[in-house]
């Protein structure tokens, strides 16, 4: 697994009780899993962002969705927006709806196939909660 510093953002060994760039003690985070990475996608690295984005879709941690929606509207590059999308598809976050239409119908390509893809698998896993087959 990779861990992160969550003082410098360097990636660690997981197993790692200082950081090695930093000095940090890393024993004294007591955040949970979910919540270190939620603070990751504050990652200076775009790629590290796009990565942590991913990982928060498969892992299914829902409480990142207002997290994914953010990146997803404002982050500055390109690839973290797309994964963010991409996320609130994976987490199924039926309240980015709205924001995923908008996307969906802007000019970037890249962006609006990500936000229709996911405006897809929302609406489809919408239906299925709700028992009810739309026309
Ligand atoms: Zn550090």
């Amino acid at each position: 697994m990779i861990a992160y510093c969550t003082h410098c953002w360097r990636e660690v060994n997981s197993e790692a009780e200082v950081c090695p760039d930093c000095e940090a003690d890393l024993t004294l985070d007591q955040r949970t899993y979910e919540q270190k990475l939620i603070g990751a996608l504050a990652h200076p690295l775009p790629e590290a962002r796009v990565r942590i984005c991913w990982l928060i879709g498969e892992n299914r941690i829902r409480q990142a969705g207002s997290d994914l929606m953010r990146l997803a509207a404002d982050d500055p590059d390109l690839y973290v927006r797309k994964a963010a999308l991409e996320g609130l598809g994976a987490l199924c976050v039926s309240h980015s709806t709205s924001l995923l239409r908008r996307i969906s119908k802007g000019e970037n390509r890249l962006l609006a196939a990500a936000a229709r893809k996911s405006l897809d698998v929302i609406t489809r896993e919408l239906k299925s909660c709700s028992g009810k087959a739309e026309q």
